[in-house]
């Protein structure tokens, strides 16, 4: 009986070892691209998208132009969906608001496969959000990424109100008002709208935590890989101005 309880013992070790083995496999295929991922660097589904940080923002902002003037392009879906199945190598990140009036892919006129985006209310750069952006960086060598902000953000409005009157949101609200408390402080006492003044705040001091954010976004940005600049989004014209 005690060698039978020996040998379950000993069977659960090896599994367990199996599965240790295969965490560290996955952790050290993500730093170094795994053979499936490095071969679809060499043969990106979108050959188009490989550019340079610079010719990235031109793209994106030329998108945005049609986009504002209502001559958005026709997106082929259909013949597309056989190579994206293969891989992908988008040509920039966006961080943007989760608000339902931002669209990113959109206001881009980009494709399936062109844009990564990680969205949460009030676009900043919490723990999951930077992973997944140095999972873009790293992985898919995207090169650039924009922090997207917006007029009338109902998340650092409801910030500036918790702030002014010293009030608790409920449920799982108040991680937003930490998020966003940095750059409200920031812009109060500015002159103009402290709203307006506290988005733009926020977008900068996001951009500016990815770019010197060690070691994968912060070297990137560094080596000029990468470029990380800011955004905001007009909701009455659809322009996307860029702040820094
Ligand atoms: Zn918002």
């Amino acid at each position: 009986m005690c060698e039978s309880h020996g040998a379950a013992a000993e069977d659960a070790l090896i599994a367990r070892r199996g599965i240790l083995k295969i965490a560290i496999a996955a952790t050290a295929g993500l730093a170094v691209s795994p053979p499936a991922l490095a071969a679809s660097a060499k043969a990106p589904p979108k050959p188009e998208n490989i550019l340079s940080p610079d010719s990235a923002l031109d793209r994106l902002m030329k998108g945005n132009a049609r986009y504002i003037e209502g001559v958005s392009r026709r997106h082929d879906f259909k013949h597309e969906r056989e190579p994206l199945s293969k891989g992908q190598n988008p040509f920039a990140a966006i961080l943007s608001c989760a608000d339902s009036r931002i669209a990113p892919e959109y206001c881009f006129d980009t494709a399936r496969g062109d844009v990564f985006v990680c969205r949460v209310a009030g676009n900043f750069a919490g723990d999951e959000i930077v992973a997944s952006l140095e999972y873009a960086i790293q992985v898919l060598n995207t090169p650039l990424i924009m922090v997207l902000g917006h007029e009338a953000c109902g998340a650092v409005d409801a910030t500036i109100k918790s702030t002014k009157d010293g009030t608790t949101l409920p449920g799982h609200l108040p991680a937003l008002v930490t998020a966003l408390t940095p750059a409200v402080d920031a812009a109060q006492g500015m002159s103009g709208d402290l709203l307006a003044n506290a988005t733009l705040r926020n977008v900068i001091m996001n951009v500016e935590r990815l770019k010197g954010l060690p070691p994968i976004l912060k070297a990137a940005a560094d080596n000029k890989k990468i470029r990380v600049v800011g955004g905001i989004y007009k909701l009455a014209t659809g322009r996307v101005e860029l702040v820094t």
